[in-house]
């Protein structure tokens, strides 16, 4: 089995020892980036030891104490660095294209759009010119694509976040009753109701609740006959979601966007967010106007 680096880093990690000093400045350090923090202050430390972490081996490594000192030197160079590789814009997709099977529409032909569209638009240029003292990551604008309303790459809490989706329609194809799409739907979104046209009470027909349905397109996949079918396939977009001190989640911008529609989308978004960040404030903070939903919304599909 390969072991990837950051497990091999704290694997080594496991041979060092820290003084409680270290150890109780690293409990201070948020849990959700705690195990980043605590390699980079490990391989600060066998850096300067001149170790190689592919040759630890299985016992504690002699002499490497990872003090108070190697975290706040650790934390100086993290800080120093921190500037060169930032971008100007986090994009990331869940992991979709590995073979997930609740795949409803794929955003990898969107996600490569959107960094071309956010390198063309030189985010990274602009944030320099608006922050006042160092770059940091947290001033980078975000956008995250899942590939389904699972959201395992969490696009509600980013400055921009699409959700492959599919909506389902009732085709003319005749029904079997079978109520596979009824325990398909994670949402319980359909019902078999009486059909008008029918006075046979086993001859119901399926009925959607559009109003709950996320458009994950399972009850597509579960219906033999084709009953029902894709409606359309296309993209939930969702804008201004972050983390921080005053969390919110992502609003969302009405109705299913195709590609090119939730490009225009996001293009929108950064010429709005270029004219409005003075300060290099993140768009999710400036953005607190629902009305400027529906704006968005009628630039990009008009
Ligand atoms: S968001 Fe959906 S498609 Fe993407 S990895 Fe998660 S479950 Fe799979
Ligand atoms: S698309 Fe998904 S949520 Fe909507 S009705 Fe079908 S199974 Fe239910
Ligand atoms: S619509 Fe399809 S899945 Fe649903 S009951 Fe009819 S045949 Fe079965």
């Amino acid at each position: 089995m390969k072991i990837s680096d950051t497990e091999q880093e704290t694997n080594a990690g496991d041979k060092l020892h820290w003084t409680t000093e270290a150890e109780s400045a690293l409990k201070k350090v948020p849990f959700f980036v705690r195990k980043k923090a605590k390699n980079r202050i490990e391989k600060y430390v066998l850096d300067k030891l001149k170790i190689r972490r592919s040759s630890i081996g299985s016992e504690v490594v002699d002499g490497a104490v990872v003090t108070i000192e190697d975290v706040k030197a650790a934390k100086e160079k993290f800080l120093s660095n921190m500037s060169k590789d930032i971008r100007g814009f986090q994009a990331d997709r869940c992991f979709g294209a590995s073979g997930c099977p609740n795949v409803a529409n794929s955003s990898g032909s969107f996600l490569e759009k959107a960094e071309n569209l956010l390198e063309q638009e030189n985010i990274l240029f602009f944030l320099k010119q608006h922050v006042k003292g160092d770059l940091k990551y947290h001033h980078e604008f975000r956008l995250s694509c899942a590939d389904c309303p699972n959201c395992c790459s969490q696009p509600q809490i980013k400055d921009f976040g699409v959700i492959g989706a599919v909506l389902p329609a009732i085709a003319d194809e005749p029904c079997s009753q079978c109520q596979a799409c009824v325990n398909a739907c994670p949402d319980h979104c359909i019902t078999m109701s009486d059909n008008s046209i029918s006075t046979d009470s086993r001859c119901k027909i399926p009925t959607i609740d559009f109003s709950s349905c996320l458009m994950c397109g399972k009850c597509i996949e579960a219906c033999p006959t084709g009953t029902i079918c894709e409606g359309k396939r296309g993209f939930r977009v969702q804008l201004a979601g972050h983390l921080g001190r005053h969390p919110r989640l992502a609003l969302e911008i009405d109705g299913l966007l195709s590609e090119s529609e939730a490009t225009d989308a996001l293009r929108n978004v950064i010429q709005f967010y270029k004219k409005n960040s003075r300060e290099g404030e993140r768009f999710a903070k400036i953005f607190n106007e629902p009305d400027m939903l529906e704006i968005i919304r009628k630039k990009s599909i008009n």
